[in-house]
């Protein structure tokens, strides 16, 4: 806790005076570029990676950066999202993945979470990604399958995403992309998943967004 406690110190004595203009300006009003969807892990730092400042990004954490499908029953995810694109009007939503991701192993280990039964109860929500790694990458080795696991985990929660009715009409209106990114923690490489060749690559060479069904068994998918 010292730490944090420090921190916050050097951040007023240090930092907060040589950007106060900013942080007056964000007292009045927010006008972030885009909703950042990501996992709660310790190790994706999502202003660090973008090189942002607070007021850019609008972030939505959990666990696997998971999206409910839109439903009956409005959860923190729902509001969110809703939000990020009828009140702030962001232009794009990203959804990152990560190496290493924790959430992502469970889902192919699920005897892992038996005295997990919250977190059981949430991977529900990335059932559809289990049954893909199931049926298609069974061959994989296990670290592959964790590789291929995460990268297939986003495609899922993008097309959970396109269930949003925000989103849908905003995507219809063509003011919203949709993004799906993974964050290689080991490297600091942001691989895009690139709708015209079906793979992710580094994102400065992907497309501009996956505007449309991505076709995340094509032939030509590398894995
Ligand atoms: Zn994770």
């Amino acid at each position: 806790m010292k730490k944090l406690i420090d921190g916050i110190h050097r951040f007023q004595s240090g930092i907060f005076e040589g950007k106060k203009e900013l942080f007056e300006r964000l007292a009045k009003r927010q006008e972030p570029d885009a909703l950042f969807i990501t996992c709660s892990d310790s190790r994706v730092s999502p202003t660090l990676l973008t090189q942002t400042v607070p007021g850019d990004l609008f972030i939505l954490r959990n666990a696997g950066n998971l999206i409910p499908p839109y439903g009956p029953l409005h959860g923190a995810e729902a509001a969110a999202i809703e939000y990020a694109i009828e009140v702030l009007a962001v232009k794009d939503v990203i959804v990152c993945g990560h190496t290493y991701c924790g959430a992502m192993k469970a889902v192919l280990d699920p005897a892992s979470l038996d005295r997990l039964p919250a977190m059981k109860g949430w991977l529900t929500y990335a059932e559809a990604t289990r049954r893909v790694m199931d049926t298609h990458y069974e061959d994989l080795s296990n670290e592959d399958r964790l590789e291929v696991c995460i990268e297939e985990n986003v495609l899922v929660q993008i097309e959970n995403l396109k269930t949003h009715p925000s989103v849908l009409a905003a995507m219809s209106r063509g003011t919203l992309r949709l993004h799906a990114w993974v964050y290689e923690i080991e490297s600091g490489n942001v691989m895009a998943f690139d709708d015209q060749t079906g793979q992710y690559l580094p994102v400065a060479e992907a497309g501009r967004g996956v505007a449309e069904r991505p076709d995340r068994l094509s032939p030509n998918r590398e894995i």
